[in-house]
């Protein structure tokens, strides 16, 4: 069908779906609410297999960013192997997960978008948007608008589209973790570069990967009950951050407290949150997909990867039905399941960090024993995540 799309946010599924729809013949506009490219999360991300299988598959190309991450180690606080495990099967040519710095990847995707023939706009914050009956309205905070056939919402985790669609919508969920990281330099861990390694410390999980060129890659999460205000987080100066940190991982034996200590510029914190069910993912010409739709937790590691699975199968939907209506209809059944699935079970990672000291000796007797098993049997209980193929040219019900 030769439509017209206006896409709303210039994140990982905005432009990979303008990619996607470009690839399926389907023209688009990327309306973007921040001004220029520069991206201010310093943070980095593991794109897993399946997102790199999807990646693939829309003939997107990040083998140039961050570093190959095949394995991961779970270790306790007192410095006890839990065991280790791969990151998800690699793909039959052997690629395996990949780390990257999230600007560098928000960068080359716009870059590749562009470069097929893209066009985004800047500095276009969707306020409201209506469907003529004929088409879709978007209209933006500098009082501009756009018109097109239909209108995805890749808007992020404070979709707006997600509340146009349904004014009753749920937000996002407070996950009772802060995040926050930064890149060590000038430490030496031993160990391979690119292994994951995850530490269920004492009182904070903590978890890092060393870059090929030897910087040390590092993420924590402080455990926070009730959620912190946005004036109370801002209100807690670089140092603080640093020295908090220092205190949490002290008790624990593992190299958190070194790292950190070795690095320059520690990130803010900021908070996690979910959006578990959203009940209405599309109305009329308007749909939501990525973390508008069903934002994971990043204790799975798998929300940009749901988010770039998403604008394939959607592309591929909207390519082969005969309306609209008939598209998203078929892209939810396609969907929803599976990033419902994920979207709880990074919930229940999630809440393996924020146990207290009780709980904790259980939980690392259970992902003890669940590690021995799986080396003994072979069988990843989260096979069914990495090992996800979406067929490009099959028939879109064979893409699950
Ligand atoms: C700490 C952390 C670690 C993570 N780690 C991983 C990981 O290891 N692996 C993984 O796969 N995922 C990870 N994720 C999740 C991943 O980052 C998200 O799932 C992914 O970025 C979602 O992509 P998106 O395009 O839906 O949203 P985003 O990437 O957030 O993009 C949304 C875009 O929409 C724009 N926008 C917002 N509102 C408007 C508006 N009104 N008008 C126009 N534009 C608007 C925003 O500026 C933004 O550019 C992590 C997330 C966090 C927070």
């Amino acid at each position: 069908m030769a439509y017209t799309a206006v896409i709303i946010g210039g994140g990982i599924s905005g432009t990979l779906s303008a990619i996607a729809l470009r690839k399926a013949g389907i023209d688009s506009i990327v309306h973007e609410a921040y001004d220029g490219t520069a991206d201010n999360v310093g943070a980095f991300l593991t794109l897993a297999v399946n997102a790199l299988d999807a990646l693939r598959t829309l003939d997107v190309d990040i083998s140039g960013l961050g570093f190959d991450t095949p394995r991961m180690t779970l270790t306790s606080g007192s410095g006890r192997k839990l065991g280790e495990m791969a990151y998800g099967t690699a793909l039959p040519d052997g690629t395996v997960s990949r780390t990257v710095k999230r600007a560098d990847l928000y960068r080359t995707l716009r870059e590749q978008a562009v470069g097929c023939g893209v066009r985004i706009e800047y500095g276009r914050r969707l306020v409201d948007a209506e469907d003529t009956g004929d088409g879709v309205l978007a209209r933006f905070a500098d009082g501009t608008t756009a018109e097109g056939d239909l209108l995805i919402g890749a808007d992020g985790l404070r979709s707006r589209t997600r509340g146009i669609i349904d004014a009753h919508a749920p937000g996002p969920r407070y996950a009772g973790l802060i995040n926050t990281g930064g890149y060590a330099h000038g430490i030496t861990l031993g160990g391979e570069p690119g292994m994951m390694n995850a530490i269920f410390g004492k009182r904070c999980f903590f978890v890092h990967t060393t870059h090929p060129n030897g910087e040390v890659w590092w993420m924590a999460n402080p455990a926070r009950a009730t959620e912190p205000t946005p004036a109370e987080m801002a209100a807690i100066p670089p140092e603080e951050w640093r020295a908090w940190l220092i205190d949490l991982f002290r008790r624990d034996r593992g190299p958190a407290g070194a790292i950190i200590a070795a690095t320059d510029k520690i990130f803010t914190g900021w908070k996690t949150y979910d959006v578990p069910t959203v009940p209405r993912w599309h109305r009329g010409r308007m749909i939501i997909i990525g973390d508008a739709a069903h934002a994971t937790a990043p204790s799975i590691g798998q929300g940009g990867a749901m988010a770039i699975e998403d604008t394939v199968v959607l592309a591929t939907c909207l390519r082969d039905t005969p309306d609209i209506a008939s598209a998203f209809t078929t892209y939810e059944r396609l969907r929803r399941e599976r990033v419902e699935r994920v979207v709880e079970q990074g919930n229940r990672t999630g809440g393996w960090k924020t146990l207290g000291p009780l709980a904790r000796i259980p939980r690392d007797l259970i992902m003890s024993l669940g590690m021995k098993h799986m080396a003994r049997t072979g069988n990843d209980p989260s096979r069914w995540i990495y090992d996800h193929h979406i067929d490009w040219d099959g028939p879109i019900r064979r893409s699950h």
